[in-house]
């Protein structure tokens, strides 16, 4: 996968270089670049926002930095597309699939797991991090021509940019893609991963300040362990997201899980 971020802050996105991230970049299993929006401005000061018509308070980003910007990553998204479309001698070019184009907004589309896999899907993602009271509508209608545009949100608060919610969602996009965690094992019983949060977890010592792990995880007997577990992660997520319930579908878990619920 290939991930374009253009951003005012590309030091922001420096914790995308530490850990599981940082190492499938490493292993080129992940092609992560950070672009400085402000190379793409023509003034000596490059200027990246001015104030809002109709007023207001706070400045809104220009929409022509950021057309050339998403220009020259549109165009190298096709001259990549366009290679992996050629296939080999004799196939067909087929139209390369227009990257998607990820626009952080509290106003957009709640970002979860279940985005996080779609996404895991693509083959290219571009991030356009906004600032200030966010980037010119204009600029959102214009790049439907070489981007499926996606605005999508973090949850129901407000970040002053929109560099925070690429750190997460990179994150969340990044683990998903093959070879970057170690066991795969681990992504399949997380929250979120079959609508319910994840069970309690334990490691050794058994008995710590006076706290003992539950038995049963001690008991060696996997059935129960697992009915345990299944439990477990329905009390938590009635007692703590009651919502995630609403959705759930227990009909839809192996037959041996049901008998949990
Ligand atoms: N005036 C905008 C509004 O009320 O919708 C908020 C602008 S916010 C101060 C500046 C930028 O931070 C946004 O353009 C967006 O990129 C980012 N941002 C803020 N909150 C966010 C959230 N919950 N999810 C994703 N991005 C967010």
């Amino acid at each position: 996968m290939r991930i374009d971020v253009v951003s005012i802050f590309p030091e922001y996105l420096a914790p995308l270089e530490l850990s599981l991230i940082g190492k499938a970049r490493q292993d080129g299993l992940l092609d992560l670049r950070v672009h400085d929006l402000r190379d793409f401005t023509t003034d000596k000061h490059r200027s990246v926002d001015d104030t809002p018509y109709g007023g207001g308070a706070g400045m809104v980003m220009k929409p022509e930095p950021w057309a050339q910007a998403l220009a020259a990553v549109a165009a190298a998204a096709s001259v990549a597309g366009a290679g992996e479309a050629a296939g080999g001698a004799g196939a067909m070019a087929a139209e390369p699939a227009k990257p998607v184009l990820i626009v952080p907004s509290p106003a957009g589309e709640r970002f979860n797991q279940a985005l996080a896999h779609e996404l895991a899907e693509e083959d290219r993602l571009v991030f356009a991090c906004g600032r200030y009271e966010g980037i010119d509508e204009r600029v959102i209608e214009w790049a439907e021509e070489h981007f499926t545009v996606r605005p999508m949100s973090l949850g129901d608060y407000v970040l002053n940019g929109g560099e925070v919610a690429v750190l997460a969602m990179v994150e969340a996009i990044g683990r998903l893609l093959p070879g970057v965690v170690g066991n795969p094992d681990s992504l399949v019983e997380e929250s979120h991963s079959d609508g319910l949060l994840e069970y309690p977890v334990y490691t050794k010592p058994a008995s710590w300040r006076d706290r003992d792990v539950p038995a049963v995880l001690l008991s060696g007997n996997h059935g129960k362990i697992a009915q345990w577990r299944r439990h477990e992660q329905y009390r938590r997520t009635a007692e703590r997201r009651p919502d995630l319930l609403e959705a759930f579908d227990a009909g839809k878990l192996p037959r041996a899980d049901r008998t949990a619920f």
